[in-house]
């Protein structure tokens, strides 16, 4: 199944699309506390699709794939290096990723997400799968001029629009061995399969929910797989999760 939220004339609702149709059953509430169909439905073509959550929090992991990490002649981590983007940094798809003037470097990182369905403290990899409430495509924008200046990356992956995410969270994906494939005006650029994250998503719920709580809603972005590079005003970058989607965001500016 896979879970939108979208926008229909003046309101925004949620909806879910069952496994070969593109018709949206419209839900009464959030996803998290078992929405009932409201016997509405839409055409998916007749709705603009939005972020399909508003995460408390992005808890984002970095260089979790070892062939990306030596892209920067760096070492994989011992242990799940994380930081975090804020809430503000989520646009949805189609949404235009906004260059800053200060940037001389802004990349692209296409990455798998996992969108949180209930409260996840101290959980046991063993359990995880039952905090996942589905998956989704992110574009951890990175302003990479200023993450090798900064100490803490703050600006360099936090900034307005440095998170798009989408187009819907697709509920039945077994994340172990899936390609994510980052295209950039359509020429494939990126091209992994998380079977190669060094940490994989169970171990990272375990290892992040002994440290923080995450709510529902909250979303982690399981790192990007190698081949990341520049983008410039007018390109369109894609991101491609296998068995989940596609995203698509224009890059406009500064
Ligand atoms: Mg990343």
């Amino acid at each position: 199944m896979r879970l939108v939220r979208f926008r229909h004339g003046d309101r925004i609702a949620t909806g879910a699309i069952q496994p070969g149709s593109d018709t949206i059953q419209v839900l009464a509430g959030t996803f998290f506390e078992d929405p009932l169909p409201t016997g509405e439905t839409l055409e998916l073509d007749d709705v603009l699709l939005l972020a399909p959550v508003l995460p408390s929090k992005l808890v984002c992991v970095g260089k979790n794939y070892a062939a990306h990490a030596a892209e920067f002649d760096s070492a994989v981590p011992e242990e799940p290096l994380l930081f975090l983007k804020p809430s503000t940094a989520v646009i949805g798809p189609g949404d235009p990723i906004r260059l800053l003037p200060i940037s001389r470097r802004i990349d692209y990182e296409g990455e798998l997400a996992v969108v949180i369905g209930r409260l996840a403290r101290n959980v046991r990899a063993e359990d995880a799968s039952r905090f996942i409430l589905g998956f989704t495509c992110a574009n951890d924008v990175t302003l990479r001029t200023l993450q090798k200046t900064d100490d803490q990356w703050a600006r360099a992956k936090g900034f307005d629009g440095s998170c798009p995410l989408g187009p819907w969270i697709a509920t039945d994906v077994d994340p172990t061995g899936v390609v994510v494939e980052t295209r950039l005006n359509g020429e494939v650029v990126q091209h992994g399969n998380s079977e190669d994250m060094v940490f994989g998503v169970a171990t990272l719920i375990e290892f992040i929910t002994s440290f923080m709580t995450l709510l529902p809603g909250d979303v982690i972005l399981t790192g990007t797989p190698e081949g990341v590079g520049k983008i410039v005003d007018g390109d369109v970058v894609e991101v491609e999760v296998e068995g989940v989607g596609t995203l698509r965001n224009p890059v406009v500016g500064p």
